[in-house]
């Protein structure tokens, strides 16, 4: 993708495109991070003391003294250390001794209730690297950075297909063999929450007319996402309205259960999907395949799918021809993680989906696992 600017309320989540350098030292000056007394930590090592206020250094405006021996400064949080101080006792420390006098309590060790120039970056110094998700903390960094604005990736275009002569939008009521459009509405959201850009095209028929206007029109942009019609049903015409566009195909099936059907190509520079359009199957296969696209294109720096390990709670049999990935409930205990699947009725089922927190990745195998062994899983939350 190329990049654009934004101003920094509209950069979290973006994908940074550009180095951030420190354009100073920060801090910038010796700075108090306590409200009380900059004072010289000899002074103050057999306590009570009682030092001299020579003046006063507030945060934005600095002391023009020196602080020599047997005096002090009264400073505040975030104010510039004067000259000649080493050390800030706070305020709670000390008590007044007379008008222009204070009586230190505790003795300060050098550094005490100060923070250094450049304690925290140095000028010059990388900051945040290209290719980052920016994080919260990150906008203050920009801030602190002077980058009102910054470079990030466009965010792709995709659009979102739903294909099936059942299908009937969610403000409708199904009648007969006709079922709600839930799949637009979840790849809208998994599409947001990868960074993308989603442009829900609505539902297409099973027919070859209304798809080829509908891919037609999904073809013009970044990717290209098409739910159903991708099986071996009769009227599952989708791949042939992707070889009629010449849309070049890498891979129409998947050694993964759910989501086998999972179709993957492009025509030039737009990236094309046909997702299962089992409910759940098209979440799982997004997931898998569509996630690791769109963090490719956005140019962001960690890729593909991030499992976690836990222990299986129970046995499970493995399938010798296919990975499944089953929707699960994870939990932490002892020192570890602990999965089992979820009860639910197969790719169809979302309210099942919805009772799991993860999805346990059940490899491809002869035979089972048991009690203990260790799978992958991807969290849900
Ligand atoms: P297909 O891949 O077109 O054979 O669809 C597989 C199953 O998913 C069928 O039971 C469809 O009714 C269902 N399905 C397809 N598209 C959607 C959708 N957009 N929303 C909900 N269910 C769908
Ligand atoms: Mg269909």
């Amino acid at each position: 993708m190329p990049v654009e600017a934004v101003v920094l309320e509209s950069c979290l989540g973006r994908i940074l495109r550009e180095d951030i350098v420190a354009d100073t030292d920060y801090p910038r000056f010796d700075k108090a991070i306590r409200d009380g007394f900059a004072v010289r930590a000899k002074d103050v090592v057999q306590v009570p003391a009682v030092l001299r206020i020579s003046g006063e250094s507030r945060a934005g405006q600095a002391a023009s003294v020196t602080v020599v021996p047997g005096t002090c400064c009264e400073i505040m949080t975030g104010a510039q250390l004067p000259e000649g101080a080493d050390a800030v006792v706070m305020v709670e420390h000390t008590e007044p001794a007379s008008e222009s006098e204070v009586r230190i309590l505790r003795p300060a060790r050098e550094g005490d209730g100060l923070l250094r120039r450049a304690a925290e970056l140095r000028s010059g110094e990388s900051v945040l690297s290209s290719g980052r998700r920016i994080q919260l903390a990150d906008i203050g960094t920009l801030a602190n950075f002077g980058k009102p604005q910054v470079l990030v990736s466009r965010k792709p275009r995709v659009a979102i297909l739903a294909t099936g002569d059942e299908l009937v939008e969610v403000g409708e009521s199904p009648e007969g063999g006709q079922i709600r459009n839930s799949n637009s509405y979840t790849l809208h959201a998994q599409v947001v929450a990868a960074g993308g850009e989603p442009v829900l095209l609505g539902i297409g028929r099973d027919t070859l007319e209304d798809l080829r206007m509908q891919i037609g029109r999904g073809l013009q942009h970044d990717v290209l996402l098409v739910s159903g019609g991708v099986s071996m049903g009769k009227y599952d015409f989708v791949e042939n309205v992707f070889a009629e566009y010449g849309v070049d195909v890498l891979f129409e099936s998947v050694a993964m259960k759910p989501g086998k059907p999972t179709v993957f190509g492009h025509r030039n520079d737009t990236f094309v999907f046909g997702l299962p359009g089992n409910p759940v199957s098209t979440i799982v296969a997004f997931r898998m395949f569509v996630t690791p696209v769109l963090q490719s294109l956005l140019k962001s720096a960690p890729s593909g799918p991030q499992m976690l390990r836990a222990r299986l709670d129970m046995a499970a049999i493995c399938d010798s021809s296919r990975t499944a990935i089953v929707p699960a409930l994870v939990r932490f205990e002892g020192e570890s993680y602990w999965i089992k699947t979820a009860p639910w009725k197969g790719s169809s089922d979302l309210a099942g989906l919805s009772r799991a927190n993860a999805l346990v990745v059940i490899p491809q195998a002869e035979g089972s696992l048991q009690p203990g062994d260790v799978v992958d899983f991807l969290s849900l939350e």
